[in-house]
């Protein structure tokens, strides 16, 4: 046992080690060096050995940690309410799991709804009498980068919303296949560095110091989100609140569906692992949200993840023996 645990204790300090230098080159450098899927894998590994033998999971431990560290020159944002990430799975089958065990918790039958995992990097939005005074990013979940000058050049963000709310919106912010496409062949031509992936060149396009770079990128955004809806805005349920941020201007994707039974939620899935191909922006997923926002107090977050949502993730295009055989690798 003591044997096993101290090769474990290795693993763990290896995997901890690529994991941090991974998700330092994402999120800070906006340059991944491997695969969201050879990240995932590693991570899920991490997290399994960690709850197998609990003495192994450190304080600093990345699956305690939202985002990374933010090292740029941009101004700082605390973030009264934390911005967090969400829990994974890679399954239906894990999917349905999570459903029962909220559902237990709550100790009835849960109704959901369903939204596009947008692949961009996540916005908050300071609203004061319908004016926008500020936008921050996600950063460390506590504190954010200051990107309201870039969040002005987005032009599908409203600057003054149609009612004079003051609110803390959430949301996505990302880059359209098409815009994606551009800019890297222009880079290509220019003889740059192109980006990996729409979601690192909509996280490089915004967090800049000059937001003429950012005017000139294309980003867009959807939004998804309110800080304590029921009381700012006086809806009670997630699908509720998507149709009042659009009724204020704000763009909401509209894809979302109210899920009752796991029939419905597979034929969501199944829709939009056919579709995703066809939509003019990049999706790694959907969210699962428990649509009665009252629920969410009682089901908590970790220091990481709110318990009222969930992300599936769609399975990695590469095989994943060859993403096995990298994590060892690289
Ligand atoms: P995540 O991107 O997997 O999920 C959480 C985020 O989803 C939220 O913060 C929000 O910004 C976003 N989101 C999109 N649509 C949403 C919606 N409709 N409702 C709610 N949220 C929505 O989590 P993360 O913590 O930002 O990043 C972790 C992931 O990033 C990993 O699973 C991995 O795939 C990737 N990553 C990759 C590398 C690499 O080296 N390739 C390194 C670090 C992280």
């Amino acid at each position: 046992m003591a044997d096993e645990l101290t090769k474990f204790q290795a693993e763990v300090a290896e995997l901890q080690t690529k994991l941090k230098r991974w998700a330092q080159e994402y999120y800070e450098n906006d340059a991944p060096s491997v695969e969201d899927a050879v990240y995932d894998l590693a991570y899920n590994r991490l997290e399994a050995l960690e709850t197998q033998y609990p003495s192994l999971k450190l304080a600093d431990s990345i699956t305690q940690q939202v985002g990374a560290r933010i090292k740029n020159d941009l101004p700082k944002v605390p973030h009264p309410v934390p911005m967090l990430s969400l829990g994974d799975v890679f399954s239906v089958n894990e999917l349905t799991e999570w459903m029962t065990t909220t559902a237990h918790i709550i100790g009835e039958q849960l109704v959901y709804n369903a939204e596009l995992k947008i692949d961009g990097l996540a916005i908050s939005l300071q609203y004061e009498n319908g004016q926008l005074i500020q936008a921050s990013t996600r950063g460390n979940g506590n504190t954010g980068e200051d990107v309201t000058a870039n969040v002005l050049q987005i032009e599908n963000i409203p600057v003054q919303l149609k009612e004079p709310v003051t609110i803390e919106v959430r949301g996505e912010i990302y880059m359209p296949k098409a815009a994606f496409a551009q800019l890297n062949g222009q880079r290509e031509k220019d003889g740059l560095v192109t980006f990996a992936n729409p979601r690192n060149a909509a996280a490089g396009s915004l967090r800049q110091l000059d937001a003429s770079i950012t005017k000139a990128r294309q980003l867009a955004g959807f939004m998804y989100h309110v800080v304590d809806a029921q009381e700012t805005l006086g809806v009670t349920q997630q699908a509720m609140l998507l149709t009042r941020l659009a009724a204020l201007g704000l763009p909401v994707n509209t894809s979302n569906q109210v899920i009752s039974d796991i029939d419905e939620l597979e034929g969501y899935i199944e829709k939009y692992t056919q579709n995703r191909d066809q939509l003019a922006y990049g999706i790694d997923g959907i969210v699962l949200k428990v649509n009665e926002l009252a629920l969410r107090q009682t089901l908590g977050s970790t220091v990481k993840i709110p318990k009222w949502a969930i992300a599936y993730k769609f399975p990695a295009e590469e095989k994943l023996t060859l993403v096995q055989d990298i994590i060892w690798t690289v």
